[in-house]
């Protein structure tokens, strides 16, 4: 039986409706032999992790009543989903987690030293209530479920909050722990985010971290697919609140969904899926509020559709900086001195170009500015633009094919370009313009290569969702 790892993140648990809409998207999918991983309920993980604050600053008692409303939240949505038995049952578990965060809150008055440590315990409570509770649910509703403590598979160093999984160990564990349930038709329920030390310490994968779970849980059972369920319908061709028609993207490769994840929290993280690219496993990103439709599969063919560009992505509140400097000609050790300054004010760079004696670059954060500026002016002319917006036009097919970069700067011919860029993998094409006339750029951008040729488009959707059907059957 190969496995289907199915992801729900915490706004698909956020609250009773959610949870009935997971119990009916994996009772519909129990032939598939699903491993389910989820987060923690939305906003319970930055209460946690509030609370642990407050406990730093020696006020355990507020730092103890803050997490009263979350647990109250737990026990009434358990209330609502369960049988009165099964309430009880979940009741009692709630209590036990209050009285054990309790415990550790107050630790960390006392155990400064211990802070990440006890903060990774009291952050798992969020992921481990939440499967509790949809593993009872599952069971309820007649689907065989058992929750499975992901600290028995997920084995990691002991770098508390971000902390990096031991691949073999994990592997060895999860198929040991996992393999059984699965054979005999128990679909194992693992909170994400958490891990342990070989140990046995508790440890966290990073904030988002369930993701990271999930693509290991993938790669660790050789998963037919991984299915990430959020609340979009996977990867748009443009951002819908500027181009209403955008549409779903149906396939994207790993290097193309790498590329858009710096313009959006909504594409994968491409660390997160390091673990499912290294197994060559499909990521599906699903739509929990549109189960039926097929969202956007990520994976490692590379489809160049003749329509060559797959999305245009955009991000706004950039800041350009450029540096020019007679000194940068035949020497070494420029571009090092640049860096450094921006490693120097830990601040990130983004798109970079450069020529003989220019660099230009592109910044997120621009909180260190001032600073920055200083030191940059000490190797050359500085000038900074702020107010501009980071255009990107992402496909595997711009690699072979010539004339895009024509078609993208006549489509926007009277708009001022910068910072032009093609990474290194040629499969985006990345520019710089004034952030008041992003909406349009990206809009005419859009017509342009997307606008035409609807029908045709419908028509290969329908062929593949027929492919995908005979692929599950066969
Ligand atoms: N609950 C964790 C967080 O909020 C992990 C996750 O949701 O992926 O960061
Ligand atoms: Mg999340």
């Amino acid at each position: 039986m190969i496995p289907i790892v199915l992801k729900f993140g915490g706004t698909s648990v956020g609250d009773v409706q959610a949870f009935e809409n997971v119990a009916d998207i994996v009772g519909a999918r129990v032939d598939l032999a699903p491993v389910v991983v989820v987060s923690a309920m939305s906003k319970v993980t930055d209460a946690l992790l509030a609370s642990t604050k407050i406990a730093a600053e020696a006020k355990p008692r507020e730092a103890i009543d803050s997490l009263d409303s979350i647990f109250k939240r737990h026990k009434q949505t358990a209330n609502k989903l369960l049988t009165a038995a099964g309430a009880t049952r979940y009741a009692t578990v709630i209590d036990e987690a209050k009285s054990a965060t309790s415990t550790l809150l107050r630790r960390i008055v006392v155990e400064p030293a211990n802070y990440r440590a006890l903060q990774d315990s009291v952050l798992a409570f969020g992921e481990t209530l939440s499967s509790i509770l949809l593993a009872q649910l599952f069971i309820e509703r007649g689907i065989s479920a058992k929750q499975v403590d992901a600290r028995r598979c997920v084995i990691t160093n002991d770098e508390h909050g971000c902390a990096a999984p031991l691949m073999t160990e994990t592997f060895a564990a999860t198929q040991s722990n996992l393999l059984p349930l699965i054979e005999a038709e128990v679909i194992p329920v693992l909170g994400g985010f958490v891990g342990s030390t070989s140990t046995g310490e508790t440890t966290t994968l990073g904030r988002g971290g369930s993701d990271y779970t999930a693509a290991i849980m993938g790669a660790a059972l050789n998963a037919r697919e991984i299915q990430i369920w959020t609340d979009v319908t996977g990867v748009l061709t443009a951002d819908p609140r500027v181009v209403p028609t955008a549409q779903t993207v149906e396939r994207l490769s790993y290097a193309e969904a790498a590329e858009l994840a710096y313009f959006g929290a909504k594409v994968l993280h491409p660390k997160t899926i390091q673990p499912a690219i290294e197994g060559s496993i499909p990521v599906r990103i699903c739509n929990s509020r549109a189960p039926d439709e097929a969202g956007t599969l990520v994976c490692a063919q590379i489809e160049s559709t003749p329509r060559t560009v797959k999305a245009i992505a955009h991000k706004t509140g950039v800041t350009t900086v450029q540096i020019s400097s007679a000194r940068m000609l035949g020497a070494y050790g420029f571009l090092r001195a640049l860096f450094e300054v921006f490693e120097k004010h830990r601040t990130v760079v983004d798109v970079v170009t450069t020529s003989e004696v220019s660099v230009s670059l592109s910044l997120d954060d621009a909180a260190a500015l001032p600073e920055i500026v200083a030191d940059l002016e000490k190797l050359g002319t500085v000038g900074v633009e702020k107010g501009r917006a980071i255009i990107c036009v992402v496909g595997e097919g711009l690699r072979g094919t010539p004339g895009i970069a024509a078609r993208v700067f006549s489509t926007i011919s009277d708009i001022n370009v910068s910072l032009i860029s093609q990474g290194a993998s040629s499969i985006n094409f990345t520019f710089a313009i004034e952030e008041e006339r992003v909406k349009e750029a990206v809009t005419r951008l859009h017509e342009a290569f997307f606008g035409e040729s609807k029908v045709q488009r419908s028509e290969s959707k329908v062929q593949s969702s027929k492919s995908k059907v005979q692929s599950t059957t066969a």
